[in-house]
């Protein structure tokens, strides 16, 4: 008989609705895909909340293994990139929506959408930083390709003690960036400075309606939170600035004007993590190897077991998580 192993199983009823269980599942329960990989370390982001609890549609097959990202190694391989004993990453591409993901201690997936583990990490490092602080290194990616260099001006990161803020936080300042941090948690406060804010200014400050035109306070932002934020955020970026928007942790609208935008010249940059081309993905996986430095992706990450990860999606879309969220599944 096959080994079996632990799974987190998302399903549905007849009534659509939905429940979460650990099933007990073989090898051959997996979806096709032509590398076979023991998932060492996942994590718990936002999305991977939304798709546990249910609070928004990111599940899109039944049953379905949630978890969109992971790091591991290779068991088997049909594929050419890819040998047994490989260590490698996987982001987005659908894994933990509409292909079984991350919350397993196996995943079969295509091997065109893995890239190798950077050199000196290890696949908990690579976890620490996960889907969110590699989005978050694509903002940063964003606005370089914009022209935004520290001496610019500051940059505001708003969900800051967030995954996404956490790490952007941390990248930011090693690149020498002046970094405005804005959070819902004051309590925070010591570790969004010991991240490398440089100052911390409150979410209520951002997500309150405001003027289409308000004071010019900082060239470029990394915007995790969509919104009245993201609109507030536009309008108080310098002339010709820009914003890197990845995140709808506060709303999916975005009640803005347009005269940022035609009387500022600034620039909004969407990002995406999910179906970014493999060329992009493995920039931004060298540049967390070189920009973003390992004491702080300890700072501000926890770890948890696989037992944690039900209760922790329902803390994360509660916005009670602190930075990431590691799960060790070793
Ligand atoms: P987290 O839950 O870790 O962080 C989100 C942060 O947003 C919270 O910590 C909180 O920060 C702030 N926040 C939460 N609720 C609200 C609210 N109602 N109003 C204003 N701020 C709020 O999530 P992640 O960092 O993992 O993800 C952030 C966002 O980015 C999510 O929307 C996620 O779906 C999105 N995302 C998008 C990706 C892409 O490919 N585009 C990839 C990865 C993530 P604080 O307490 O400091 O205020």
């Amino acid at each position: 008989m096959s080994e079996t192993f632990k799974a987190i199983l998302v399903s549905r009823d007849d009534d659509k609705k939905q429940s979460v269980a650990v099933a007990e599942l073989t090898e051959a329960d997996l979806m096709e895909g032509d590398v076979t990989i023991t998932v060492e370390a996942t994590t718990v982001n936002y999305k991977d909340g939304l798709a546990i609890t249910g609070k928004a549609p990111v599940v899109r097959r039944w049953p379905l293994i949630p978890g969109i990202d992971f790091a591991g190694t290779v068991l088997s391989s049909s594929h050419p990139d890819w040998n047994t004993g490989d260590h490698v990453i996987l982001n987005g591409w659908g894994v933990g929506e509409t292909h079984y993901g991350a919350y397993a201690a196996r995943a079969r997936v295509n091997g065109d959408w893995l890239v190798p583990l950077p050199g000196k990490m290890s696949a908990h490092d690579a976890m620490a930083v996960g889907t969110a602080g590699y989005t978050a290194m694509l903002c940063v990616m964003a606005l370089e390709s914009h022209g935004i260099t520290p001496e610019r001006g500051p940059v505001v990161v708003t969900g800051a003690a967030g995954g996404v803020g956490s790490v952007a936080i941390s990248i930011l300042s090693k690149l020498g960036y002046h970094v405005i941090a804005s959070t819902g948690r004051s309590a925070e406060a010591e570790y969004l400075t010991g991240l490398g804010a440089a100052e911390i200014i409150s979410r209520e400050e951002l997500s309150a309606p405001g003027k289409p035109l308000g004071k010019e306070r900082w060239a470029g932002g990394v915007d995790a939170v969509g919104s009245m934020t993201l609109a507030n955020v536009l309008s108080m970026t310098s002339y010709g600035g820009a914003v890197a928007a990845c995140g709808l942790a506060g709303g999916m609208d975005l009640p803005a004007t347009v005269a940022p935008f035609i009387l500022r010249g600034v620039s909004l940059l969407g990002v995406d993590s999910v179906m970014a081309p493999k060329a992009l993905r493995l920039e931004a996986w060298k540049r967390i190897g070189s920009d973003l430095d390992l004491g702080k992706l300890k700072a501000l990450s926890t770890t948890i077991g696989f037992d944690g990860i039900i209760d922790a999606a329902h803390d994360i879309v509660e916005g009670k998580v602190r930075g990431r969220l590691v799960v060790d599944m070793q």
